[in-house]
């Protein structure tokens, strides 16, 4: 009987701090928890974003690599690109004074798990090593911690990205646009597969550990330029959809197809493409 009292002086504490005649109900301890979310909590996946002008990132996956991400960094700093390199927890170990290079120089590095496992088929506490360590290589390597995550292969499940979101603050970045580069195809294929599907707010998928992308790439960044596109990273680039005064409809503006739109866009999970 006196726990029962106890426990309703609690609640009506509880309800008075609250605010009374607001509304008085047992829901309000969720409600006053949701209202730090904004009405309109934008998605946390992204395949490609809803923006005005004609920006795209492009993104590097599975690096460092010791000979050509530095062959790389090379080239978008002669054409003053800003490119996001999703990288591989080991090779960071291994080589962080490329990826603390490519920090200074304007870069985003964000997280691609630290040996390129299979989300989809993991279990939590495996898929939370996998992240914590390679977020505290990125850390180490650059003194700051990432905040984007491209899931291996694509593959993560809906309720993956939920949690890994929450307990990280990752958004999960996919891809509109893939040039299957690590089937090797040659660099002319390469590009041309990028230029064909490449549209704004476009976020092209390649990978700096292969020799004929890295070679593509010249001849691909001269003729996007030429195109008129201009390079942003991916935390930029989703900066510029929060900017639109309305964003919560995903529905095509009119001038962009609907396959390069969706700010933000759920995704089937886990992703079948074993790209990334
Ligand atoms: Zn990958």
């Amino acid at each position: 009987m006196s726990a029962y009292r106890l426990l309703f002086f609690c609640f009506a504490i509880l309800s008075f701090s609250l605010g009374l005649g607001a509304e008085p109900t047992p829901a309000k301890r969720g409600a006053a928890r949701e209202t730090r979310a904004t009405p309109e909590e934008p998605g946390i996946t992204f395949n490609s974003v809803h923006v005005d002008g004609p920006y795209i990132a492009m993104t590097f996956d599975d690096g460092p690599s010791a000979t050509l991400t530095p062959k790389l960094l090379d080239l978008l700093a002669a054409h003053h690109i800003k490119a996001t390199f999703f990288v591989i927890g080991e090779n960071v170990a291994e080589h962080p004074e490329i990826v603390a290079r490519a920090a200074q120089e304007g870069h985003e590095i964000a997280n691609h798990s630290w040996s390129h496992p299979n989300f989809g088929k993991m279990s939590d506490e495996n898929v939370r090593r996998q992240l914590q360590q390679t977020d505290d290589a990125i850390k180490n390597a650059t003194g700051k911690r990432p905040t984007l995550l491209r899931p291996p292969y694509g593959s993560i499940t809906a309720r993956e990205k939920r949690w890994i979101h929450d307990e990280f603050g990752y958004e999960i970045i996919l891809w509109d646009v893939d040039p299957y580069d690590w089937k090797r195809p040659g660099p002319a294929v390469v590009r041309a597969r990028i230029l064909k599907e490449t549209r704004p707010g476009s976020i092209v998928l390649s990978h700096d550990i292969h020799p004929g992308t890295i070679e593509a790439m010249p001849s691909t960044f001269d003729e996007l330029e030429a195109k008129g596109f201009k390079f942003v990273t991916v935390s930029e680039l989703i900066r510029m959809a929060a900017a639109r005064p309305s964003h919560a409809s995903p529905q095509p503006g009119g001038n962009v197809p609907p396959s390069a739109t969706g700010s933000p866009s759920p995704t089937p999970s886990p992703a079948s493409s074993p790209g990334g």
